[in-house]
């Protein structure tokens, strides 16, 4: 009987190790890549650009078990990376405002999240885990016509926007109502983006987008159309601009890093496991962070890799 005892505590031991083992055994590598993850519809059935809400559910459980923790793009944009040492920041877009993605219901009188919705599942899983960190950016589109127009609720467009920037999310610029920029001369592709601005800024007020995904992936004819300008009686500035593709991100303390090309990971399943299968085993390519947002800490090896801003800045070489 007291052998029993002894095994079951050395064995519960042992599997204490063992996860916590998992979850500390990278090493700092702040010159790693990253993923932007990217949603479109959650909703059924699974589709190219559809994730059911359990998939939805399954992906974070993924990535929180996997030591990748939420950021917003902001703060990877401001090098402002805080995240606990040994983990790996992930973002999370959400284009094109379908309903899915943020839906209230009515109950006894009462109007909630719908905790099958994308918001709801997310703010579901971050009380559970307190620990994963918080951000996700949704592009929406305050002029498309439904059901793509600020989430389908009319009476709650309002709501939900105020909801999403005081709850730490980022709203971006996906032009009016997906207009595809190659199409239009730069007259048409700067009232897009400022009048999606001004739509936003109707509900939170002087709320700037910082970022803008393009819709279709398609680039301007100028880049520099989207990403400074003024038109429809307000001012606009963006300090990136999202691809629809293109794999997982570098680092935006690597000379690599380009702001106005920044690749996506469509969050299918395929797309999914392939890149978590490639950092599992290619886990030196993989951003980890140091636990410091005031320094950054590159291996040796690739110590020329980095952005001469940063050779200024705190720099650990291990
Ligand atoms: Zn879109």
């Amino acid at each position: 009987m007291k052998l029993l005892l002894v095994l079951s505590l050395i064995l519960t031991a042992a599997l204490l190790f063992v996860s916590f083992a998992g979850a500390g055994e990278l090493a700092p590598n702040e010159l790693g890549r990253f993923m932007i993850l990217e949603y479109h519809k959650i909703d059924y059935p699974e589709a190219q650009w559809t994730r059911t809400p359990e998939n939805f559910r399954r992906d974070l459980e993924t990535l929180y078990a996997k030591g990748y923790r939420l950021i917003n793009l902001g703060e990877l944009l401001d090098r402002r990376i805080s995240l606990p040492a040994g983990t790996t920041p992930v973002v999370l877009t959400f284009d094109d405002s379908s309903p899915g993605q943020f839906r209230y219901v009515e109950r006894n009188g009462t109007v909630e999240i719908d905790p099958k919705s994308g918001i709801g599942i997310l703010e579901a899983f971050k009380r559970e885990h307190p620990d994963f960190g918080r951000g996700g950016t949704f592009y929406v589109l305050p002029g498309a016509s439904k059901p793509n127009r600020l989430f389908n609720q009319p009476e709650y467009e309002g709501k939900k926007l105020k909801f999403l920037v005081s709850q730490g999310y980022e709203i971006g610029n996906h032009t009016l109502w997906h207009a595809n920029l190659a199409k239009y001369p730069e007259a048409t592709v700067r009232e897009q983006v400022a009048e999606a601005q001004v739509w936003i800024q109707r509900y939170v007020p002087d709320y700037k987008t910082r970022t803008l995904a393009l819709p279709h992936g398609s680039y301007p004819s100028d880049v520099s159309w989207v990403l400074k300008g003024a038109a429809k009686g307000t001012t606009y500035s963006h300090d990136a601009v999202l691809m629809v593709a293109g794999g997982a991100a570098p680092s935006p303390y690597s000379r690599s890093f380009d702001p106005v090309r920044l690749p996506r990971i469509q969050a299918t399943e395929r797309e999914l496991a392939y890149w978590f299968n490639y950092f599992d085993k290619n886990p030196t390519e993989r951003f980890v962070s140091d636990g410091d947002p005031n320094s950054v800490t590159v291996p040796t090896a690739r110590r020329d890799k980095l952005r001469d801003e940063y050779k200024t800045q705190r720099v650990v070489e291990r």
